[in-house]
């Protein structure tokens, strides 16, 4: 326990009240959270991911003054508040005669090297501490891959559930597999209704017009009395609560369907609270073993083992990730894409049903789940050559969840193949027979989905095979995508210049489709 006086950092997505900081208030320690413009103008954030990130601090803050700790919280308009992390740490360390200054290690690259940047220059004490949070450290994926081409998930996965002994039966996997994902490719075939979803009603007001009077950058948008996400701890603990009593149950058979009719089907929508650590991935993961364990009859081990795969398996596995190939991978660009990402990804103004669903509850509610990013946005943005910087950007801003290290490694490496295959062994793209088979989106669109040339084909059809036909000398010798050269190489002639005449059209009228 610190007996100097001491001031302690606290980021906006290290809001975990059960860290070993917070066991008993120390009148010596004071720890201090600040909503600055570093944070809100590194790229421009969708208006709900803002004023729940503020939320969640003030709550937290709030929280841990409740608790007896000593809490300085700079607002946004706090005339006091100097707008970055470096100048507030050095007034308030100048100011109010600390003679210690600690944190707890960033998960964002340009966040570690900052905070390196201030303690070096500090004239105390400074000391990093764990999060806590993390199921693995910084470096372990890297080690654990230490001299392989690529860095297979699965076999990360499996060691980690062997490590933490999760769904594992004397060394064996529970149900005597590793992996349920053929069971778990579903369309939606309406056999389970989708659950009502847990939404909160966070009176957000007073920060959104702070954002608004200090002319914050924002899109999106938002109720400002009825912010949807969790902003307390008690929340995402109803949050976890609600999903494994009704999303559990068809998680992994639907977790790749999409449907026009509803924004979230059978997702758990907890990266918000995860991400900002009111959540620990353990309990989230013990919670659903839990419920599984109750109720055999009703939540199958398909279900349960798809949805601790995503935590224990997928998240810790693009976190290591990050940190392996940063900071690298924040320049990767592997297909040397250039095109501009169209306006309708700001907007979902597009004659694309797949593409204004998934970006239209996006704008709405700062949340897409997985294969609307990866299969909708994101298939599109790298079958259109769109350049990753720019599409790192709006993932970075959209999504509640979107923090640096989990959002670019799955952008640029997993959706978009900027890594040049290090992470996936294939590019994620596909033609509308995917988007059909999977959604009823094509159902209602102006485009249609079985054509790929001539007047209102679907622009995912020619982008396909342009998109095979461009990269060829670096794709063709993947045996994952050969099948696909084979069938291109069969194809007429004749039909293969109309087919990449349709893209070229739709390439030169990306803004308009
Ligand atoms: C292009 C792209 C960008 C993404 N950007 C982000 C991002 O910025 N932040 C983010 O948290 N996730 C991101 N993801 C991963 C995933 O889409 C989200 O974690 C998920 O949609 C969040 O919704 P949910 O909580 O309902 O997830 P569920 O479907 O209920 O899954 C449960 C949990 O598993 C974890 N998880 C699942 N898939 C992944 C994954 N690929 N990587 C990391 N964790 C995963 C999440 O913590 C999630 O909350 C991105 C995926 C893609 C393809
Ligand atoms: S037809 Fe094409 S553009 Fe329309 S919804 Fe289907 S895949 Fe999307």
């Amino acid at each position: 326990m610190p007996k100097q006086k001491t001031l302690r950092l606290v980021l906006g997505d290290q809001l975990n009240e059960r860290h070993s900081w917070f066991k008993a208030p120390d009148k010596e320690v004071t720890y201090v959270l600040m909503e600055i413009r570093q944070e809100t103008d590194y790229v421009k954030h969708h208006i709900q991911k803002v004023a729940a990130f503020f939320g969640a601090m003030r709550a937290f803050a709030e929280r841990i003054s409740e608790l007896g700790h000593r809490v300085v919280y700079l607002k946004l308009d706090d005339p006091k508040n100097r707008q970055t992390l470096s100048d507030n740490i050095a007034d308030l360390s100048q100011k109010r005669k600390f003679k210690k200054f600690e944190y707890l290690l960033p998960d964002e690259y340009r966040l570690d090297v900052q905070l390196r940047e201030i303690t070096a220059k500090l004239p105390i004490q400074c000391q990093a501490f764990d999060t806590e949070h993390f199921l693995t450290e910084r470096q372990d994926l890297k080690e654990f891959f230490a001299g392989k081409k690529r860095f297979l998930m699965e076999s990360f996965y499996r060691h980690m559930r062997k490590h933490y002994d999760i769904l594992m039966d004397n060394g064996k996997p529970v149900g005597g597999q590793w992996n349920y994902d053929q069971k778990n490719r579903q369309a939606y075939d309406n056999k389970f209704p989708i659950p009502k979803p847990l939404l909160f009603e966070n009176n957000l007001m007073d920060i959104c017009r702070t954002i608004r009077k200090k002319k914050v950058k924002t899109f999106g948008d938002i109720e400002p009395e009825k912010v949807i996400w969790p902003v307390t701890r008690a929340q995402a603990l109803a949050l976890l609560k609600a999903f494994v009593k009704d999303g559990l149950q068809a998680f992994g058979t639907y977790q790749d369907a999409m449907t026009s009719a509803n924004w979230h089907m059978f997702h758990s929508r907890l990266s918000f609270a995860m991400n900002t650590k009111m959540l620990h991935p353990l309990e989230v993961i013990e919670a659903s073993i839990k419920a599984w364990e109750k109720k055999p009859s009703k939540i199958e081990i398909q279900q349960v083992e798809g949805f601790v795969r995503q935590i224990l398996g997928w998240r810790e596995y693009m976190r290591g990730i990050y940190w392996a190939l940063m900071p690298d991978l924040f320049e990767m660009n592997y297909f040397d894409h250039r095109a501009t990402l169209p306006d309708y990804y700001w907007t979902g103004e597009t004659r694309m049903n797949c593409m204004r669903m998934a970006i239209g509850q996006s704008l709405k509610h700062a949340y897409a789940h997985h294969i609307q990013r990866l299969m909708i946005t994101g298939n599109f943005a790298l079958l259109a050559g769109v350049h990753p910087d720019e599409v790192d950007e709006w993932y970075l801003g959209i999504y509640i969840d979107a923090i640096q290290w989990v959002e670019l490694p799955n952008t640029r490496a997993m959706s978009q193949f900027a890594d040049g295959g290090l992470v996936a062994t294939k590019p994620y793209i596909s033609s509308a027979k995917y988007i059909h088979a999977m959604s009823d989106y094509c159902e209602t669109c102006a485009y249609d989905w079985k054509k790929r040339r001539g007047e209102m084909a679907c622009p995912f059809n020619s982008l396909y095979w342009d998109f095979f036909a461009r990269h060829q000398k670096r794709l063709q010798k993947n045996p994952r995508v050969a099948m696909m050269y084979r069938v291109w190489d069969r194809m007429d002639k004749g039909e293969q210049k109309v087919v990449l005449k349709r893209a070229a059209l739709y390439k030169r009228n990306l803004n308009d489709l």
